[in-house]
């Protein structure tokens, strides 16, 4: 059976890791491809209650493919949205904070 802590440590590092990396002045392909990425993720993550919590947060926020900052912050507040859910802290949703954490922070 799925791990579901490690699923989850897994993904959120592929998903924060391509945000931090995401163009600044993405072409129209890359901002169509990132929200196809995400409507795919709510649909195929294989955790069917996170999915679904997922898509309904997704919902109510879409995601904000419009640059790197964009999407990396819009990416921690959903990823804030699963913290609270799960009674963890939130992270702050800082450029400075995710950079350091996600485009040269360790590779944990
Ligand atoms: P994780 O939450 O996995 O975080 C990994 C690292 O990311 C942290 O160590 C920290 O350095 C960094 N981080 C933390 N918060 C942020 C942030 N906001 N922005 C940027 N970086 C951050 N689990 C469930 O039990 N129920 C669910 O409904 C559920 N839904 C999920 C939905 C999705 C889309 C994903 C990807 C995962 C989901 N999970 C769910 C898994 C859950 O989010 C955690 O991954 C898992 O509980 C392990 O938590 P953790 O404390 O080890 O660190």
């Amino acid at each position: 059976p799925v791990d579901k802590e490690e699923l989850g440590v897994g993904t959120w590092k592929l998903l924060h890791t391509m945000a931090a990396y995401y163009p600044d002045d993405p072409s129209a392909l890359h901002r169509v491809q990132a929200r196809r990425f995400f409507d795919a993720l709510g649909l195929l993550y294989p955790c069917d209650h996170c999915a679904a919590d997922f898509r309904e947060d997704m919902g109510k926020t879409p995601p904000r493919v419009e640059s790197r900052e964009a999407l990396s912050t819009w990416l921690c507040e959903r990823h804030n949205e699963v913290n609270e859910k799960l009674g963890k802290k939130p992270f702050k949703c800082t450029m400075r904070a995710l950079d350091e954490r996600w485009l040269k922070g360790d590779s944990s």
